[in-house]
């Protein structure tokens, strides 16, 4: 019997441990998946756990239940290095042998050197950061409300999103939606005119990678339900209570007390080391059997946000569909080799994409079939419910979404920063845990 090793039990980790039941069943493999949580976390909802559209632990699934479900050993550790050479896994607490091997172990957050955004700037990949985030916008709403100057209250605000991508563009909207229903009701001594949500979006306009037409128009939206967007925008420091940005070389600087980053992600730092051949923003570039280009390690596979792979002339942008698809392929290739077949070539079947602007509007392109407005809203709406792996957590964010549409959005504050354990907020009202430079 061989054995398999899954490193991340994410979208591209989970598709291969569902796929290898039935090999796992007829006894040809041993399956083990290795990941640093134990849960997977359905990141196109995390923005509504910032609005509290949904309950965080709705869209987490528990790794070990999946696991043993599916007749998969789990083990909670952290990958620290992949050496293809006696291939071994190295983690935080044991090192682990393989036959075959897939790399899914997902991006973290680019901060492309700006050690300002890395220091002072929230990232926004994981649940901790979403309950963080959603902390400080009440935790502000709370103190503005007892304040009379206006300019105070806007100082404090003042909440900015470097990176208009998807990711930046639904935060935004959840956000803003979030923060109107408030200040309608039990915040109303905040103004409309007195909170700010800006985007910083280097491109012409926010959602560059989607169909151009489709981007304009989002971006009207969003300015019409009150967002700021400003477009040609270089970041250059991230403050406290600030940040400066640069358009054309010309410097400004702006009020922001929460600045989360979502201009990028990059390849987990264990990668650097494995010695395969890395683009930029150290993904490993593969072939089309979804092993490594430059190393000779026909039994690793890599996949998800970890790898870069060329389809059609350019690598293909990091998205939930691509791992879940490469994962299958994953698979497949694996059985094959065993079987003492030539692995096939991967083909990515592209869907289209699905953007929230908030409540009863979105950007949909879903093959080929463009529409925005409520009806693409709602189709977003079922289309991620359906994607939903897990049946219980269905009902789950189902119900999450008939009580907030019935009552509303609750605005608590659970988190006890002056108490908190592990520091997770800074007193002074800052990032949880900072992730500097090595070196
Ligand atoms: C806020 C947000 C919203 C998004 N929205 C969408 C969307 O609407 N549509 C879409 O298609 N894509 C979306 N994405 C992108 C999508 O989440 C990723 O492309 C997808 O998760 C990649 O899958 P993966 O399997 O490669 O990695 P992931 O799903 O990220 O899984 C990686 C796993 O590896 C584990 N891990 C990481 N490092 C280690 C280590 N060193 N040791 C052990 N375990 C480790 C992690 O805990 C995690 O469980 C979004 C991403 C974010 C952050």
């Amino acid at each position: 019997m061989k054995n398999v090793l899954i490193l991340g039990g994410g979208f591209g980790g989970l598709t291969a441990v569902s796929f290898f039941r039935k090999h796992i069943k007829s006894g040809k493999v041993n399956v083990t998946l290795i990941d640093r949580n134990n849960y997977s976390l359905f990141t196109p909802m995390l923005a509504e756990v910032v609005s509290g559209n949904v309950k965080p632990e709705n869209i987490v699934f528990p790794l070990r239940e999946i696991c043993v479900k599916n007749l998969v050993h789990f083990v909670k550790d952290e990958v620290k290095k992949v050496d293809p050479e006696t291939r071994k896994v190295i983690c935080e607490n044991g090192e682990y042998s393989y036959d075959y091997l897939i790399v899914a172990t997902g991006s973290r957050t680019n901060f492309r050197g700006n050690l300002s955004a890395m220091k002072n700037a929230f990232e926004f990949k994981n649940i901790t950061d979403a309950i963080h985030i959603k902390y400080l916008v009440i935790d502000s709403l709370e103190k503005a409300s007892t304040m009379d100057d206006p300019e105070e209250k806007r100082k404090l605000l003042s909440f900015s999103i470097i990176g208009g991508g998807i990711t930046g563009v639904e935060l935004a909207s959840e956000m803003n939606d979030y923060i109107r229903a408030k200040i309608k009701k039990e915040y109303n001594t905040v103004k409309p005119d007195e909170y700010d949500i800006t985007i910083f979006e280097y491109a012409k306009t926010v959602l560059p990678a989607i169909d151009p037409g489709q981007a304009q128009k989002a971006q009207e939206i969003l300015v019409n339900n009150g967002i700021h967007v400003v477009n040609g925008a270089a970041v250059d420091e991230v403050g406290l209570t600030h940040i400066t940005y640069s358009i054309n070389g010309q410097q400004y600087t702006k009020n922001s007390t929460l600045t989360v980053w979502t201009a990028g992600v990059e390849g987990q730092e264990y990668l650097k080391h494995m010695g395969g051949e890395a683009t930029p923003d150290s993904r490993l570039k593969i072939n089309k059997a979804l092993t490594p280009q430059s190393i000779d390690a026909p039994n690793v596979f890599v996949i998800g946000d970890s790898c870069a792979y060329e389809f059609k002339g350019r690598f293909l942008p990091p998205v939930a569909p691509l791992a879940m698809q490469q994962g299958v392929m994953a698979v497949k290739n694996i059985i094959r080799l065993i079987n003492g077949k030539e692995p096939i070539e991967f083909s990515y079947l592209h869907f289209g994409y699905l953007v929230s602007l908030g409540k009863n509007n979105s950007v949909v392109n879903l093959f080929g079939i463009k529409m925005r407005g409520a009806l693409a809203y709602y189709i977003w709406k079922v289309a991620y419910l359906a994607k939903i792996g897990m049946f219980k957590k269905q009902v789950a964010v189902f119900f999450d979404w008939v009580m907030s549409f019935c009552f509303g959005n609750e605005s608590v504050l659970i988190l006890e920063q002056d108490n908190c354990t592990n520091c997770i907020l800074q007193k002074n009202h800052k990032k949880p845990v900072k992730r500097m430079p090595e070196g």
